[in-house]
């Protein structure tokens, strides 16, 4: 799959029932969209998801990556 902040080549991560998905960017690095952020997540621009996979880096804390919510954006 294409990362969908910087359009690199990406794995998808998701484990399986998870309410979201989990991106593995060589660039941007591992981060999880929650299920519920997803519809604005992909309707976001470019620059938007850039910002709010930063804001997601900010509220990470003790996670294992950030997660993008609603709250994100
Ligand atoms: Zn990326």
């Amino acid at each position: 799959m294409q990362c969908l902040v910087c359009a690199s080549a990406a794995k998808d991560l998701t484990p399986p029932n998870f309410d979201g998905y989990v991106i593995g960017c060589p660039t941007c690095g591992n981060y999880e969209v929650a299920g519920g952020a997803w519809d604005r997540f992909q309707k976001a621009s470019k620059q938007e998801r850039c910002a709010a996979l930063d804001n997601a880096a900010s509220l990470k804390g003790v996670a294992r990556w950030p997660t993008i919510k609603n709250i994100c954006f």
